[in-house]
């Protein structure tokens, strides 16, 4: 069989009537089942996706095809599908179904998308490597001893390895611009208020955003018009107007001005991925750009900020998993409180653990103020640094992650080195700006390099502007 990897090439074929999406996803599905040992999904959906599959070729034939008709997409599993599992790759959720659909599902679902199953993540959306699910870790389709980067890593392998056209994950602190860069393939983090968050489980509400994966810039593109925009279901997603951002990607792109933040160019920037980033440069002035140096003073303070108050998020958040209602029960407990303790105690993992404990210390009444609020007051300045660097530039261009994909095991005894790896993340989610991660070629391991584009509050458009000629550039 043929594996597409992009949407526009099956598009082309499905209108010549060489292909079907029944057909494909029949033989989708059953690829999926070979590369199971890749441990992308957690589950296909055989039974529903063939049956949006037979009603996209309804309406095709019928000329009443939708903008997204027969595009096979892969959903992170801590985003709500109606009658699914969503899961957040948890065994606390791990037998609940949803009873509703995200706004992205519903949005998605009106313009024809096929949805072909839920995919693995680190447990919550809490992680770097995909090795904090409670399913077991997913594996990276270019080498399977390399982790695929997280937490969205199943969504991020799931289109590297041609199993979706696209895929949905969500990013707080990088968790779709990372994998996308280990795994060789886009992502984009939209501006947080851009995407809805209604029917997102949350991690740290503050932080959180949707966003898609790509093969190719101008499929990401096409996503990112559809699920973005306002939303009266979540109060925090914004009126602003939502550009056609596949009609603006070949507009030329001279005269555009980019600064590379002389803090990221530093210790533990791997040489390689530097040489990458600096090739990226030379091929942003070849088409007429201007690139120079800015600076980010705080870049320091970014994994800090971002460790305190997302831990502080999700302590709250995940406070509601105490077995009562929709969670897993602990079988042990014979009082109320036992059922608390014990639920929580089987139920969620060590990472989540970890990080309830770190966000309930910090809003704990003796430290609040030196570590909550203090580092609201970092998050403003953080901010601010962007703010006066998009004064002088237009983008920011940066390395993705500080190295390629490490291999499974190597982090995982050492926390700290792993919240390092979200070094070049971390600090667009804490300016709520946009960020998208563009393949930038292969190191001499054979495994892929990223580089990111940051943007000014709601400018996806120059973002995915920018990243379709670095795409056509081909950078090896
Ligand atoms: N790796 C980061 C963390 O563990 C980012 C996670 C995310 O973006 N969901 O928090």
């Amino acid at each position: 069989m043929k594996l597409y990897s992009t949407f526009s090439e099956f598009r082309s074929d499905l209108a010549s009537g060489k292909v079907t999406c029944e057909s494909y996803v029949t033989d989708l599905l059953a690829e999926i089942k070979n590369q199971q040992d890749l441990n992308c999904y957690l589950e296909s959906f055989n039974e529903t996706a063939l049956e949006q599959a037979k009603n996209s070729d309804l309406r095709i034939k019928s000329g009443k095809a939708g903008r997204l008709e027969g595009m096979v997409i892969a959903i992170k599993d801590v985003i709500n599908i109606k009658g699914q599992i969503a899961s957040c790759a948890s065994k606390i959720l791990g037998n609940y179904h949803a009873v509703y659909n995200a706004t992205v599902i519903e949005r998605l679902q009106a313009e024809g998308a096929i949805f072909i199953g839920r995919t693995n993540m680190d447990e919550f959306a809490m992680g770097s490597s995909n090795e904090n699910s409670a399913y077991g870790v997913v594996k990276n389709s270019v080498d399977k001893t390399r982790v695929p980067g997280g937490s969205s890593g199943g969504s991020a392998v799931a289109v590297a390895a041609k199993l979706a056209f696209t895929s949905l994950g969500t990013d707080t602190g990088g968790s779709i611009r990372f994998p996308a860069s280990l795994c060789g393939v886009v992502g984009m983090k939209p501006t947080y208020g851009r995407v809805s968050r209604f029917g997102l489980i949350a991690y740290a509400s503050s932080f959180d955003q949707i966003g898609p994966f790509a093969n190719s810039v101008e499929d990401l593109a096409l996503i990112m018009e559809v699920i973005s925009g306002h939303d009266p279901k979540d109060s925090t997603s914004s009126p602003q107007p939502v550009e056609q951002f596949t009609s603006i990607l070949k507009n030329p792109i001279k005269g555009l001005k980019f600064g590379i933040p002389r803090e990221y160019v530093a210790e533990g920037l791997h040489p390689e991925v530097k040489a990458k980033l600096m090739a990226a440069a030379d091929a942003l002035k070849k088409l007429g750009c201007e690139v120079t140096e800015v600076d980010l003073p705080h870049t320091q303070y970014c994994i800090a900020t971002y460790y305190i108050l997302t831990t502080a998020e999700a302590s709250s958040n995940l406070a509601r998993y105490d077995g009562v209602r929709y969670t897993f029960r602990s079988k042990e407990a014979d009082t109320l409180t036992s059922m608390y303790v014990k639920s929580r105690s089987e139920g969620f993992g060590r990472e989540v653990k970890r990080r309830i404990m770190l966000g309930t210390y910090v809003l704990s009444a003796g430290y609040y103020d030196a570590y909550y609020t203090k580092a609201q007051k970092v998050r403003r300045l953080i901010r601010t640094d962007f703010e006066n660097a998009f004064k002088k530039v237009d983008v920011l261009l940066t390395p993705t992650a500080p190295s390629t994909a490490f291999r499974i095991g190597e982090k995982t005894t050492n926390p700290l080195e792993m919240y390092l790896s979200d070094i070049y993340t971390v600090s667009a989610n804490l300016a709520g700006i946009p960020g998208i991660s563009v393949p930038a070629g292969t190191a001499s391991d054979g495994l892929p390099v990223g580089v990111q584009l940051l943007g000014k509050h709601f400018d996806e458009q120059t973002l995915l502007n920018v990243a379709y000629h670095l795409e056509q550039a081909n950078l090896k």
